[in-house]
């Protein structure tokens, strides 16, 4: 059998932060092979406008966008790859990742890795919601991506978390009316979160109660929801329906080596920089960061990986 490839940087991930962290590392002459995953372009590419990346003053929309990016990163010679990471050794000084699935997966050598692996936003998957989500129409997971669309407009969320009520704080300063949607008689945001939403005027909490639907054929019209204390059933009137009951990080391949946090997210070993606990692993992106979770913050990351592993190989005298 022959001897697995060995690659300089090795990049897992197709997002913002993935081909940032190509687009750097392929002009460092560092030869980075990028592998998309599952969802290549990430969570933008269920996203349809996006109007807060610096650059694009008229907005563009997020597979645009994303295609803009791999074309960036191919420029220099980045080596995009279509593949899903199965599984990873990284105990010894060369890291181990296998493409694929079982006996046919390929093994691959790395002298540095770049996880960019992202973070998936959890839906209640309504199949009303799913299907307005599909076509544009009207339903997010991003209220700082979406609110400035619901100018003016009543908007529902559901959550009951510092998203949640982040979010919701935001949409309050730019929708007539936010009716935030609390499955139990408590919200488990931190009591200050709580404070900035109960401060607001024109936020409504509505405690013990569920999303049944989210009404109408082309566009959010309204949600059908439930008391499950009394059974009580109601329609709101909303042409935006946000949901932020929390993001599952795409790390799980990674927990016997990567240090992860109760949630899953990678520790940020070295805050101020992609250093994770493993030599030569660096995060970049949503995998990591759950606070803030922009594409232009993503794509900051990426960048400070590729220069983080860079700055390893220099100081090994490989590169
Ligand atoms: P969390 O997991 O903290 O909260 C998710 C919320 O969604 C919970 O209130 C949960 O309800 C609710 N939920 C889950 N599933 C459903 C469902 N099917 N229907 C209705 N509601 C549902 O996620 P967050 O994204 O809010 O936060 C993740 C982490 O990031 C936390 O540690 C948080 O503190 C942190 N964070 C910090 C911020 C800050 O400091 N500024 C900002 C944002 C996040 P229930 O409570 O009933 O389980």
């Amino acid at each position: 059998m022959s001897e697995p490839e060995l690659i300089n940087c090795l990049i897992i991930g197709s997002g913002p932060s993935g081909f940032t962290a190509a687009i750097y590392a392929a002009r460092a002459d560092m030869k980075p092979v990028l592998y998309q995953g599952s969802q290549p372009g990430g969570q933008l590419m269920e996203t349809t406008e996006v109007d807060n990346f610096p650059g694009y003053p008229e907005g563009i929309n997020g597979p645009q966008m994303m295609m803009d990016l791999e074309n960036q990163a191919k420029r220099f010679d980045t080596d995009v790859r279509s593949g899903w990471v199965t599984k990873v050794d990284f105990s010894g000084e060369v890291h181990k990742v296998w493409v694929g699935e079982g006996d046919k997966a390929l093994e691959l050598h790395a002298k540095t890795v770049i996880i960019s692996t992202g973070a998936s936003a959890k839906w209640l998957g309504l199949e009303s919601e799913i299907r307005l989500r599909d076509i544009g129409g009207g339903v997010s997971a991003c209220a700082v991506c979406d609110g400035f669309f619901y100018r003016g407009q009543d908007v529902v969320i559901v959550g009951a978390g510092d998203s949640a009520c982040e979010e919701a704080s935001y949409l309050a300063k730019l929708c007539n009316k936010v009716t935030m949607l609390v499955r139990r008689d408590e919200m488990r945001a931190s009591k200050a979160m709580q404070h900035r939403v109960n401060d607001l005027e024109n936020i409504e909490v509505l405690y013990n109660t569920e999303t049944l639907e989210v009404l109408g054929e082309e566009a959010v019209e309204g949600v059908k929801v439930k008391n499950n204390q009394t059974g009580e059933e109601t329609v709101l009137t909303a042409t935006g329906f946000f949901v932020a009951i929390g993001h599952t990080p795409n790390t799980a391949i990674f927990k016997d080596y990567i240090e992860l946090d109760a949630q899953g997210y990678i520790v940020q070993t070295k805050p101020g920089t992609s250093i994770t606990n493993v030599e030569g692993v660096f995060w970049s992106g949503d995998c990591a960061d759950k606070i803030y979770r922009q594409a232009v913050t993503a794509a900051g990351s990426g960048c400070m990986a590729a220069l983080d592993a860079e700055r390893y190989l220099a100081a090994k005298g490989e590169h």
